[in-house]
């Protein structure tokens, strides 16, 4: 390089949202190059999404199983009928297709709105620049954490009581005391025979660490009668909620462009549900960034945003009683806070009839962690 005639998109960072954006925009017949310092770095992490959330074009088999209710203890039993789905993700990788793409081993270390300098020095030119760099873990950023283990499903299922899943199990049989910091039992089968209990802190700033993570769920596993010892893989999760926000001209994508729900760290099934209107926007020539962020996306965005600062403040006790509330409300108001992104008027109203219904005291330090 330098390359002189410019592309039409550059995609900074492979992760799921930037090879999400630059297969399909590959596929829609763009000149497309992408640069990642491991552009063949296989994926380990276990994705989940619910089904809902998923675009049709993803092929059935990306799926490794299919929840169709998964349950939440908070203070007492939710059975829910949203299904849930767990993603094969050596599948999700491989369908992400990158053939059709100029794969750039490299570290993008600036990026304007028409170039990007690598650590070479060498400068790459694009019509469109997106950013899905991820990002980084950070002392003054929130952060979830998460320690499992992958155990047979047999192993795993006095944990699992019946259940064919725990979306989140909030009891303290995790040794904690109402007034700690909280984590919930995500209990998810995986296919194969294999079934992942992972111990969860939601959001912190900073979060629980690994170490107290893996003692909480021995624990928990201990009391359900599950030997740690008897595990095989294991799962070390830690990432950051919050995006960051890009340069102007630049098209922020997945973590990087705030895509990442902040108050439950989901994001996988956004950027690939948004790739296309992405991809849509650079054919027609309009701004992405207009089409992503919408003044109704961008309201939901500070509303989620406040959600956030609330689940930064809630103890043991008061993230059940939290989680009881929220997970008795009719699912088309879970998934508008919970999926939604422009939907603010949805978002809104479930926000505000959480906390009508939320128990007084609660609705107290609400208040007082928003102000
Ligand atoms: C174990 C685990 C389990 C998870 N489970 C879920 C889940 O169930 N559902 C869910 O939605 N999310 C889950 N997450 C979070 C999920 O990983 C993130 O939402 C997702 O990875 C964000 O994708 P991304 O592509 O935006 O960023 P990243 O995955 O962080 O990808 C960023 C990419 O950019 C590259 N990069 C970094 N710096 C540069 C640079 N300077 N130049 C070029 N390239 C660069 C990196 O190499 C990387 O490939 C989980 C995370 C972990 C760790």
């Amino acid at each position: 390089m330098p390359v002189s005639s410019p592309a039409d998109v550059l995609v900074a960072g492979l992760g799921p949202a930037g090879r999400a954006v630059a297969a399909r925009a590959a596929r829609a017949g763009l000149d497309v190059i992408a640069v990642d310092p491991q552009p063949s770095r296989r994926w380990t992490a276990t994705y989940g999404a619910w089904r809902d959330e998923l675009p049709p074009w993803l092929p059935e088999q990306v799926t490794a199983v299919e929840v169709a209710a998964p349950a939440v203890w908070a203070s007492g039993l939710h059975e829910l009928t949203r299904p849930y789905r767990i993603l094969d993700t050596a599948r999700l990788q491989d369908c992400l297709d990158l053939d059709g793409v100029s794969v750039v081993r490299g570290m993008v270390d600036t990026i304007d709105a028409h170039s990007a300098v690598l650590s070479t020095g060498d400068r790459v030119l694009a019509r469109y620049m997106i950013d899905a760099r991820g990002v980084p873990a950070g002392p003054d950023r929130a952060a979830q954490t998460a320690f499992g283990r992958v155990f047979d499903d047999a192993t795993a299922a006095s944990a699992l009581e019946g259940q064919q899943a725990w979306f989140m199990d909030w009891r303290r049989d995790n040794g904690t005391d109402s007034s700690d910091v909280p984590s919930f039992l995500y209990a998810m089968p995986l296919g194969g025979g294999l079934t992942l209990l992972e111990e969860t802190c939601l959001v912190g700033r900073p979060p629980l660490t690994l170490p107290e993570l893996q003692r909480r769920l021995d624990i928990r596993l201990a009391a359900r009668g599950v030997a740690a010892g008897d595990s095989g893989r294991i799962e070390k999760v830690r990432f950051a909620v919050e995006g960051i926000r890009s340069e102007a001209g630049v098209v922020g994508f997945g973590a990087r462009g705030g895509l990442m729900h902040p108050a439950t760290g989901y994001a996988v099934a956004t950027a690939l549900s948004t790739a296309d209107a992405l991809v849509d926007a650079v054919l027609a020539g309009s701004d992405p960034q207009r089409v992503l962020w919408p003044v109704s996306a961008r309201g939901v965005g500070a509303l989620r945003a406040l959600g956030l600062r609330v689940l930064l403040r809630l103890d043991a006790q008061s993230a059940a009683a939290f989680f009881d509330v929220f997970f008795d409300l009719p699912t088309e108001q879970q998934r508008a806070y919970l999926s939604g992104r422009e939907d603010l008027a949805a978002v809104a109203g479930t926000m505000w009839t959480l906390f009508r219904r939320l128990p007084g005291p609660l609705r107290g330090a609400i208040l007082r962690s928003v102000w």
